[in-house]
């Protein structure tokens, strides 16, 4: 096995469990490991610190599997970690219509697999050199895990390119999904497109915050803006808003979102969709003096990394105005950053500089955050992505 040897110093954030070794803090490496082979990590007095995943093209050079120097990272090896990930979730609310996040990555020492549960169907993701040259093992011990589960592969997402590998979609086990699969969250039904829809297919990691905003629908009317299927205007509607309008720049998920108001035995007079850009479509709001008693803003990621932050600020302050301007009085705003570059802190201060620049003054009574399929582990608080405010405007 080849290994890496760190610099001076560079020893402590394994001790402390943080499963990233970066390229700057590797002295030199032994052996030739191929891309995606695990290899050991060494202090650079020689200690054995943990096993990883070889990483060639990546800035994050290893990923850690292990840090216990006596565990072998072989089948047995996912066999336990994909195990005890299921444990973690084995809760009622996860019944078998449900959907839930089986597998979230490092938070659950298998860094660089997602795996996401739709009813029967399980969708992976191997987004990593390491995890892609356990895919195979990974698939086996699932089919083992869950008897019968079909198996359907969506490593599309952009964290590949930065590992050097390409896209790939597809079964991993018999056929592909050949219709939308029907989940069940609280007492919301909705399709999910395993093929053609956004990351795996649905936000689970929105689960709760859907079930959140239902508390707060009643009577109001709901702007839903990037509304992808519709997910937090049913949830509203179905806690008694008075109205949704959806707006969502994809046609495909805006149509599917019609489907999920007559699937859920809504009235589709409720419902105004309009495809468009937010940023958009909120000033023509503006202009046309709309009002809102509750508006949901949650946009796709505008900064995966801290250097972009700057950029996505701009983005969150501008539609955060604006919805400020759109608010009723009373009105409520759920409004969420998924940037891993943009951490609570930066986040709230945008929102209260889009408050003050609206004109409004408003006080925070939620701090929003992933729902818990979605664990961050305690050494790896980048697993904390999704931040999100509930903010009621004077
Ligand atoms: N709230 C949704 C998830 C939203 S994900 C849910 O609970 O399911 C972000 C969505 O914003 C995506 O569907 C994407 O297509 C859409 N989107 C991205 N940029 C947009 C823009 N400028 N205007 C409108 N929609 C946009």
């Amino acid at each position: 096995m080849g290994a890496v040897i760190l610099n001076g110093g560079r020893e402590r954030s394994l001790q402390r469990r943080h499963p990233w070794v970066f390229a700057g803090a590797i002295a030199r490496v032994e052996g030739t490991p191929e891309c995606g082979e695990t290899v050991e990590i060494r202090s650079a007095g020689g200690a054995l610190l943990g096993r990883g995943a070889y990483s060639p093209a990546s800035q994050i050079r290893v990923r850690v599997w292990t840090f216990d120097s006596d565990e072998a990272v072989d089948e047995a090896f996912f066999r336990r970690r994909l195990a005890r990930a299921a444990a973690r979730r084995a809760r009622p609310e996860y019944g078998a219509a449900a959907a839930c996040r089986l597998v979230h990555g490092e938070s659950d020492g298998l860094p660089g697999i997602v795996v996401d549960r739709y009813g029967p169907w399980l969708v992976c993701q191997f987004l990593t050199a390491g995890a892609e040259r356990v895919r195979q093992i990974v698939a086996r011990e699932l089919q083992a895990l869950f008897p019968g589960a079909p198996l359907y592969e969506r490593s599309e997402a952009e964290a590949r390119q930065r590992e050097g590998l390409e896209p790939r979609q597809g079964p991993l086990t018999g056929r592909a999904p050949e219709e939308l699969v029907e989940i069940a969250e609280r007492d919301c039904r909705f399709l999910v497109d395993l093929v053609n829809g956004h990351k795996t297919g649905f936000y689970l990691d929105q689960a709760e915050n859907r079930g959140l905003v239902g508390a707060y629908a009643a009577g109001r009317e709901v702007l839903n803006a990037f509304a992808y299927t519709g997910g937090f205007g049913i949830a509203a509607l179905r806690a008694g808003a008075e109205r949704v309008v959806n707006v969502e720049s994809s046609a495909p998920a805006l149509a599917l979102a019609a489907r999920h108001v007559e699937l859920n035995g809504l009235d589709p007079r409720r419902v105004e969709q309009i495809e468009g850009n937010v940023f958009e479509v909120l000033r023509k709001f503006r202009d046309a003096r709309r009002r809102f008693g509750l508006i949901v803003l949650d946009p796709p990621k505008f900064a995966e990394v801290r250097a972009q932050a700057h950029k996505a600020a701009r983005g969150y302050k501008d539609i955060n105005l604006l919805a400020f301007k759109l608010l009723q009085p009373g009105g409520v705003l759920f409004t969420f950053s998924c940037s891993g570059g943009v951490d609570l802190e930066l986040f709230r201060k945008i929102v209260a500089d889009a408050a003050l620049d609206a004109g409004r003054s408003a006080a925070v009574v939620r701090v929003l955050t992933q729902s818990p399929d979605h664990p961050v582990a305690l050494a790896f608080p980048e697993g904390l992505y999704l931040k999100g405010l509930v903010c009621v405007a004077d």
